[in-house]
């Protein structure tokens, strides 16, 4: 059944009284049974006001000049969770080393995670190579042109597959993201009630959009990418949207009443569990200790500093590494550090130990507890470490400066 588009729901009372706080004119955003057909008919001159702005003030983005399939797929992956700007010198790396699907199908894991390091969410490498490997073997290395096969492949969910199928192939697929529900819901000040999570909403805006895709003769592409272009760079979220420098604020009905701040209403985030761990800066000052991480889960076969669960005292820590050694060694704190994942923290901190003599001499120790003694310099180039440890990343990437040898002692 068609989602129906009105603001009802257990947090109706604050947001209605702070509406009518704020124009006085409650009524008019409340708008039971408006459908995505009727939405839609109500946002085409929005549409393609919209469209027309988008041409003409697109910002150059890389991927945006020659839009092919490939380009696009890498970078919706690598903008998924990730700011535009720090992922253009990932894009425009990855694309000179990788510049189509076969020799992303045929590129070492150890290397393609290595282009990949510091951008997060390890999985979408993993994921966009298993992709490659199946186009090459069912697709004659391409990526398929369809919206249904596109979301059959690995780490492609419909936000992906309706961006890569509208802007690369010209499909009606909607690619409604947290911009767009936002922009829709302040253009129409209206919010479909009942919609439990974030992909919820994005799925029933994304009905608007393909209705809105039905409705003109618009590019499906040009629809989605400027819907998100507003969002991303004038309807700002957290109550700050840009109107006075919005094309479309003279068709906007939240502009119009003042309830901009009510749409798109919070859902409220999941609190994140915290995990406290201790770092070890393993080394004997040629080498350092890494530990390869298990081939699934969070972090999947990366490298890291070996860690252990819990908070460990200087002496628990000289004790924990001893034992792995069978020789008596020396901590020095080195700073704590903290990494946000998407459900979850790391809260660590770290102490430098020293290796009594050369790490060489500890090698069967060291292989038993999974620890490989890598070469400091060597750490840099050819290693993947996440950047939960980058805190710690001068102690590898070079001779310590003089702020990081305060902090490592
Ligand atoms: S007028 Fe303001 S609230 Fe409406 S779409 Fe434009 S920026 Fe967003």
């Amino acid at each position: 059944m068609a989602q129906g588009f009105c603001l009802t729901g257990k947090s109706d009372t604050v947001q209605e009284s702070r509406a009518e706080e704020k124009s006085g004119r409650a009524e008019e955003f409340r708008k039971p049974g408006l459908e995505p057909r009727e939405a839609a008919a109500r946002l085409k001159p929005a549409a393609e006001t919209l469209a027309a702005w988008y041409q003409e003030n697109a910002r150059a983005l890389p991927w945006r000049t020659n839009p092919t399939p490939y380009r696009v797929w890498i970078s919706e992956i690598m903008l998924q969770q990730t700011r535009i700007e720090a992922v253009i010198p990932y894009y425009q790396r990855f694309l000179a080393e990788i510049p189509d699907v076969r020799a992303l199908a045929e590129i070492p894991e150890e290397r393609l995670l290595k282009l990949w390091e510091g951008l997060g969410y390890y999985s979408r490498a993993r994921n966009l190579q298993k992709a490659a490997r199946i186009c090459q073997e069912q697709y004659g290395g391409k990526l398929p042109g369809s919206f249904p096969e596109l979301i059959k492949l690995p780490g492609i969910g419909p936000y992906t597959a309706g961006a890569i199928a509208s802007i690369a192939f010209g499909e009606k697929c909607p690619s409604a993201d947290g911009n767009v529900v936002r922009v829709l819901s302040r253009l129409l000040a209206a919010y479909p009630d009942n919609l439990p999570d974030k992909p919820a909403a994005q799925k029933a805006f994304g009905a608007v959009v393909r209705e809105i895709m039905e409705k003109t003769s618009l590019y499906p592409g040009t629809v989605n990418e400027s819907l998100m272009e507003l969002g991303e760079t004038v309807c700002l979220p957290n109550g700050k949207p840009l109107c006075g420098a919005c094309p479309v604020s003279a068709l906007c009905l939240s502009c119009r009443n003042g309830t901009q701040e009510l749409f798109p209403p919070e859902i409220p985030k999941k609190k994140r569990r915290v995990e406290e761990r201790t770092v070890f800066l393993l080394t004997d000052g040629e080498k350092l200790c890494l530990h390869k991480r298990p081939p699934q889960g969070l972090l999947a076969s990366l490298w890291e500093l070996p860690a252990c669960d819990g908070y460990l005292t200087q002496q628990e820590a000289e004790a924990y590494i001893g034992k792995i050694l069978g020789a008596p060694v020396r901590a020095v704190p080195a700073g704590t550090g903290k990494h946000i994942f998407t459900h979850l923290e790391w809260h660590m901190t770290g102490y430098r130990v020293e290796c009594p003599g050369s790490l060489e001499n500890y090698g069967e120790a060291l292989s038993a507890a999974g620890f490989c003694a890598v070469d400091r310099q060597e750490i840099g180039q050819d290693y993947a470490i996440p950047s939960a440890f980058s805190r710690w990343s001068e102690f590898w990437a070079s001779e310590p400066s003089a702020e990081s040898a305060k902090k490592i002692p």
